[in-house]
């Protein structure tokens, strides 16, 4: 679609179809149920939405890429209308988005564009190391460890099939957790069908820090390393990766970490696009927000999910990028522009924390709820359970305002 007839003085425009994006677009379409003088456009380079937390999944083969990909169609109520197309950068002064259909102007932005992966600069990194940020990165892991278990199997030598079957997961957080559980449950059963020794293959977990799942209470990190440790994963911490090289992870003491498969997951920033617009920048380039989620000196610009940099008064830190940050900032986003319409005040933004779920393999997980600590089938059925309450409020928002009603 092109998108030069864009920018009507009713614009709102919401950039980015991910968690923050998405809620943006379906709660604000009944808000908007009085005000059809308001267009509203969303804008992503794919044509459905990504179910992230899902990823680790399809990286391990338990589910198919198509089945976290949602289209948008089925979500979208027409009110919405969806471009498709690369948004490449920002016109600030002239409040137009730069894309490859054309410039999209807008009375009010949205910005969600989510996050990429940071490699801190580490040598080699970036082009050595695969990530799981899409699910066409997933996809790649997951084809990337059949090919280094169909290689170890083809090898004699047992020492080279170690290590071509051996994957590496770079970063100890509920991403390279959950990543390395799932591969540590799977391998040995591939292994098998391909007659190679199932503990042939194994999965090392390497954090620079102390601990896993930094920031979590003891306890849970506790439970999380004693499920890990079950599967057969080697979780090595104060371990921090100095480059990536065609051997393996080179760790700042020197230390060879060699494998098959190299897998990033040990934090994200802002993407590129987004830290060269001249927007203040904060920790790891995410945007800078008042209380009401808009850009700093910005106040046509509000930012949601990952991007944003919004520190938690209770802790003075910065929320972490998680889905249930993104939902509930979208949440307010949406809120504050049918405030603005209505010339109602606009509404802080506060953080309910609803706790942290993190699965470990197949069958088992960690949570932290409520000031409570629990592991096992129990925290797993938890995590599948939240997944599922996701994809049916997705489907089922559309149109839907609990406020109008
Ligand atoms: C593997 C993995 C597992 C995770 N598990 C959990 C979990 O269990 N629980 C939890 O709370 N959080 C989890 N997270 C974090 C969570 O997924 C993110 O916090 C969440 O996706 C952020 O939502 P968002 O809307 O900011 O960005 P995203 O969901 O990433 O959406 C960004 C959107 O912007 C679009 N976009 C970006 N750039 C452009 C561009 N230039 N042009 C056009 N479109 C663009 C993208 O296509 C995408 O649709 C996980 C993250 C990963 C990577």
């Amino acid at each position: 679609m092109n998108a030069s007839t864009a920018g009507s003085g009713g614009q709102i425009v919401v950039a980015g179809a991910g968690y923050a994006g998405l809620h943006v677009a379906l709660r604000l379409t009944a808000k908007l149920r009085n005000h059809p003088e308001v267009e509203l456009t969303l804008v992503d380079r794919h044509d459905y939405h990504q179910v992230v937390t899902e990823l680790p999944r399809v990286a391990s083969g338990t589910r198919a890429a198509d089945a976290v990909r949602i289209p948008l169609q089925e979500m979208l109520a027409t009110r919405v209308r969806f471009v498709q197309t690369e948004i490449n950068g920002f016109d600030l002064a002239g409040r137009r988005l730069l894309t490859g259909a054309g410039p999209i102007g807008w009375r009010r932005l949205v910005l969600a564009l989510g996050s990429r992966p940071n490699d801190f600069a580490i040598p080699g990194l970036a082009e050595r190391a695969l990530s799981v940020y899409s699910a066409s990165d997933a996809e790649q892991v997951w084809a990337a460890v059949s090919k280094a278990l169909d290689d170890a199997a083809a090898a004699a030598d047992p020492v080279r099939q170690r290590r071509l079957a051996t994957v590496i997961v770079g970063g100890g957080g509920a991403t390279g957790v959950e990543l390395a559980g799932e591969l540590a449950e799977i391998l040995p059963e591939m292994a098998r069908s391909r007659s190679l020794a199932p503990d042939r293959p194994a999965v090392q977990l390497i954090e620079a820090g102390p601990a896993i799942l930094a920031g979590s209470s003891p306890q849970l990190t506790g439970k999380a390393a004693s499920i890990l440790s079950d599967l057969g994963v080697q979780v090595r911490t104060n371990a921090a990766i100095a480059a990536a090289t065609e051997e393996g992870f080179r760790l700042t003491d020197g230390q060879l970490v060699e494998g098959g498969v190299f897998v990033w997951a040990g934090g994200v920033k802002a993407p590129e696009l987004v830290a060269d617009s001249g927007l203040p920048a904060g920790h790891n380039g995410r945007v800078k927000v008042d209380q009401y989620l808009r850009v700093l000196d910005h106040p046509d610009i509000y930012v949601a999910g990952d991007l944003a940099s919004v520190t938690d008064p209770r802790t003075g830190h910065v929320l972490p990028p998680l889905a249930q940050v993104a939902l509930e900032e979208g949440e307010t986003v949406a809120r504050n522009l049918a405030a603005e319409l209505q010339g109602k005040p606009l509404e802080a933004f506060t953080f309910h924390d609803k706790g942290f779920v993190v699965s470990v393999g197949t069958r088992r997980g960690v949570a932290d709820i409520a000031g409570l600590t629990t592991s096992g089938r129990l925290a797993h059925l938890l995590k599948d359970a939240i997944e599922w309450e996701y994809r049916q409020s997705v489907t089922h928002l559309r149109g839907w305002d609990p406020v109008a009603r």
